[in-house]
C-alpha cells in the first residue's frame, strides 16, 4: 500500500486551522470532487474518498488528537475512515450536501442505523469489582415480516418507470443539462407497489432488546461503553448502528476515588495519637492493618500499595491512602477532664517540640 498523504495537506490546511475552516476546506474540495459532478471521473472518485477519510479523522475531536500525536498509526485505535462502518459518514453528507445534492441523483436508502445511547447507575462497590447488567430498550430492528426491503411478502418492488430507476429526470435547454428528483419514486429509483403493511414501506419496527452488559472492573463515573451493532438495524441493509452505555457511579460515604487511588480519612483518637496502635482500616479489597506509630499528628497521609482501584485495561492497580485526622476530644467527663489537668501539669517542653520551636521564633521576633 502506498505510503498515506498527511490529512492537513490533502484539505490543503494547516495544522492548527479551527474546526470551522476545516469544514470550509472539506465543504468546498468535496464539492469539486464529488462523483455526481465527475461520473466516470476514477481519479476525482480516489480524490474525493480520500477527502472524506481526511476530514472524518479532522472533523472528530479525538482522532484529530490522535492523529496529531502519532500520525495515520495513532488511528489504529478507531474504526476505519473510510468505510461506512465506524464512522458515519452519511452524517457529514447529511449535514452538508442533502440541501444541494439532494435535489438530484438517485437516494442511497442503504443507510446505517441510528447510534443509541443508554445511561446505567451503579453502586461503587459494582465499580470496583465489574458487574454485568440487564438493559431493556427500544430500537428499530429489521421487519421480519418483509425481511426489511418494505414491500408486502410475496411482492417486490419495482423499477420506476418514470426515471427508469436512475432516481431523477434530466432535461436539455440549450447548454446545460438539468436534472431533477423522480417526482414518481422521490428519487429512489423504485417503487413499493404494496407496502408492508407491519412497517408501512420502513423495512424496519420498533423492538424491545435486551442486553447483557459487561461492565469491567475498575469503571469511573462518566466512563462510556461502546456495543459495536447494538444501536438500530441499519436502513435497507446498511450496517447497524452502535449503542453507548454511559456509566455513573454513586458516591461512597467512605472511599473517594480518583483515577485508580482511593483516599480514605480515618479519626483517631487523641491517646492512640500519642501512644501508637494498630488500626484495622477498610479497603475497597476488605479489611487491612495499619500500624499508627507513636506521636502520630493529625494529617499524617499513610499509603497502602496496590490497595486502590482497578483500571480497565488490567495494569496495576492503584494505592490506597490513608489521612489521620487526631480527634480532640468533646463533652468530657468529670474525671476525663481531671486527667487532662494532670496530663497538663505534666506537661514538658520535650513532648511538644512544634510548640517550642514556635515560641522560641515568636520571642526573637518581639
Ligand atoms: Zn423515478
Ligand atoms: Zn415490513
Amino acid at each position: 500500500m502506498a505510503s498515506k498523504r498527511d490529512y492537513y495537506e490533502i484539505l490543503g490546511l494547516e495544522r492548527d486551522a479551527s474546526s470551522d475552516e476545516i469544514k470550509k476546506a472539506y465543504r468546498k474540495l468535496a464539492l469539486k470532487h464529488h462523483p455526481d459532478k465527475n461520473q466516470g471521473n476514477g481519479e476525482a472518485e480516489e480524490k474525493f474518498k480520500e477527502i472524506n477519510e481526511a476530514y472524518s479523522v479532522l472533523c472528530d475531536d479525538e482522532k484529530r488528537a490522535a492523529y496529531d500525536r502519532f500520525g495515520h498509526e495513532g488511528l489504529g485505535a478507531f474504526a476505519s475512515g473510510t468505510g461506512g462502518g465506524g464512522f458515519g459518514f452519511g452524517d457529514i453528507f447529511g449535514e452538508f450536501f442533502g440541501d444541494i445534492f439532494s435535489q438530484s441523483g438517485k437516494k442511497n436508502r442503504r443507510r446505517k442505523g441510528e447510534d443509541l445511547r443508554y445511561g446505567v447507575r451503579i453502586q461503587f462497590e459494582e465499580s470496583i469489582s465489574g458487574v454485568s447488567k440487564q438493559i431493556k430498550f427500544n430500537r428499530y430492528e429489521i421487519c421480519s415480516s418483509c425481511d426489511g426491503t418494505g414491500a408486502k411478502k410475496g411482492t417486490k418492488k419495482i423499477t420506476c418507470s418514470v426515471c427508469r430507476g436512475t432516481g431523477e429526470i434530466r432535461q436539455q435547454q440549450g447548454f446545460f443539462s438539468i436534472s431533477r428528483t423522480c417526482y414518481k419514486c422521490n428519487g429512489e429509483g423504485e417503487i413499493i407497489e404494496h407496502p408492508c403493511p407491519a412497517c408501512k414501506g420502513e423495512g424496519r419496527v420498533i423492538k424491545e432488546r435486551k442486553l447483557d452488559i459487561k461492565i469491567p472492573a475498575g469503571i469511573e463515573d462518566g466512563n462510556r461503553l461502546k456495543v459495536s451493532g447494538e444501536g438500530s438495524s441499519g436502513f435497507f441493509g446498511g450496517p447497524n448502528g452502535d449503542l453507548y452505555v454511559d456509566i455513573s457511579v454513586e458516591t461512597h460515604s467512605i472511599f473517594k476515588r480518583d483515577g485508580s487511588d482511593i483516599f480514605v480519612s480515618i479519626p483517631i483518637s487523641f491517646s492512640q495519637a500519642a501512644l501508637g496502635c494498630e488500626l484495622e482500616v477498610p479497603t475497597v479489597d476488605g479489611k487491612s492493618v495499619i500500624k499508627i506509630l507513636s506521636g502520630t499528628q493529625s494529617g499524617t497521609q499513610l499509603t497502602l500499595k496496590g490497595k486502590g482501584a482497578p483500571r480497565i485495561n488490567g495494569g496495576p492497580k492503584g494505592n490506597e491512602y490513608i489521612s489521620v485526622i487526631v480527634e480532640t476530644p468533646t463533652n468530657l467527663t468529670s474525671k476525663q477532664k481531671k486527667l487532662f489537668e494532670e496530663l497538663a501539669a505534666e506537661n514538658k517542653e520535650e513532648s511538644h517540640p512544634l510548640k517550642k520551636s514556635f515560641m522560641d521564633k515568636i520571642k526573637s521576633f518581639i
